[in-house]
Order: C-alpha cells, then structure tokens, then sequence
C-alpha cells in the first residue's frame, strides 16, 4: 500500500514574506480544502547553509533556473547579464539564500492523491505576476522578473513546493525527522479513497 497514489508527500515552505503578509492560515487553507493531509508542520529560522542544500538537492536545478531566467529576459527584449546557464542560476542561488533565511519560515509535508502534482497546480507558477488566476502565487502577491532583476534579488513568491516526486522525497528528507511526521487518518479519508463507500448509508 505505501505505493498506493494516495499516499504520495509533498514538500511546501512558507517563505519569509508568506509569514510577514500573515498569509499562513489563507495559505494552508488553500492545500488543506483539497483533501490533503498534513503530515508534519514546524516553524523554523533556516541557515543559509541549509537553504543551499535544499536547492542542490536536484544537481541539474542551477543550471535549469539560469536557463529559465535567461528565457525571461529574452522574452522581454532584454539582454541578460551572462548566456552562461550556471552563472546566471548561481546568482539566483546567492539571492535565495538571504531571502529564504531574512525571517522564520514554515515546513510542512502534505499527502495524498498524486500530492506533487496538487500541491505545484495550487502553488501557481514561478512568477506571480503571470501564475494563474486562483492560484496562490497568482492571487496573494504581485512580484515580476522585471521588478526583481531591476532590485537584483529573487521573486518573491510565498512559498516552496517540491518540482517532482523524487525531489520531495529529498526535501522531506532534508526538513525533517521521522519523529516529526505524524501517521495518523483523517475522516475525510473515507470519501476520497474507500473503493466500495460502504460505511456510509445507515
Ligand atoms: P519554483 O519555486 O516555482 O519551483 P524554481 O525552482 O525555478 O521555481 O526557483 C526557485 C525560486 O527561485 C523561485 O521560487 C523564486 O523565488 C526564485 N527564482 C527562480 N528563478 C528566478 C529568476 N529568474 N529571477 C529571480 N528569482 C528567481
Ligand atoms: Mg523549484
């Protein structure tokens, strides 16, 4: 059963300026309402050491994110700083890194039916500025490439999930311990998974 698609995890973060617009409870609401579970949730005040792990854990993210920002001036008609993928993306690490470690931020693990992919769909897109209607990203803030390549710094978008199923196991890895998750079931487990629903009618 542990392959079971319902028993999938995710990793999500609060970034620092999640917590400073007091968007926990609108954030959490969001993953909540879905059906996940919340499997384990700490605030913690991360090191830049730590922060830097985390987004080494994919060896190929550095240069994907350069890749990506590289994209975003090209489709806005502007040079970038560099061609060169790892540089751009190493700079973009250097950013996270006083970002994500500027105030505490909150760790959670959600589960349940194909998690990853619920949790990015509800996350939105990288930036908010273009992140779907609806989404978090796209709904609660307003930041854009251009504004954080004028202030060179990094989007600042609310909150970290995991890219991929074998990232968050990494990650989940990476934040927490086995004693801090918990195992435990949720009533509303019932209706999103039982094959038969036969405990329902009276
Ligand atoms: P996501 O968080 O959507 O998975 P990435 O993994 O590509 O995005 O990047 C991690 C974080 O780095 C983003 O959430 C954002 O805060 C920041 N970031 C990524 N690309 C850029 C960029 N080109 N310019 C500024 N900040 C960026
Ligand atoms: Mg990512």
């Amino acid at each position: 059963m542990e392959n079971h698609p319902k028993k999938e995890q995710t990793l999500v973060i609060i970034k620092p300026d999640g917590i400073q617009r007091t968007l926990i409870g609108e954030i959490i609401k969001k993953y909540e309402r879905t059906g996940l579970k919340l499997r384990a949730m700490k605030m913690i005040q991360a090191t830049e050491e730590k922060v830097e792990q985390h987004y080494l854990i994919d060896p190929e993210w550095v240069e994907k994110v350069g890749e990506k920002s590289i994209a975003s001036y090209e489709k806005r008609g502007v040079e970038p700083p560099s061609r060169d993928k790892k540089s751009v993306g190493q700079k973009v690490l250097d950013g996270l890194k006083k970002y994500m470690t500027s105030g505490p931020v909150i760790a959670m693990i959600w589960e349940g039916n194909q998690a990853v992919g619920v949790v990015r769909k509800i996350t939105g897109g990288t930036e908010p500025l273009s992140s779907d209607v609806g989404t978090i990203r796209g709904d609660f803030t307003i930041d854009s490439y251009q504004m954080a390549d004028v202030d060179e710094r990094p989007i600042r978008n609310l909150i970290h999930s995991s890219g991929s199923l074998d990232d968050a196991k990494a990650e989940i890895a990476h934040w927490f311990t086995k004693e801090e998750i918990f195992d435990y079931s949720l009533i509303a487990e019932e209706i999103l998974y039982d094959v038969n629903l036969d405990g329902i009618a009276e």
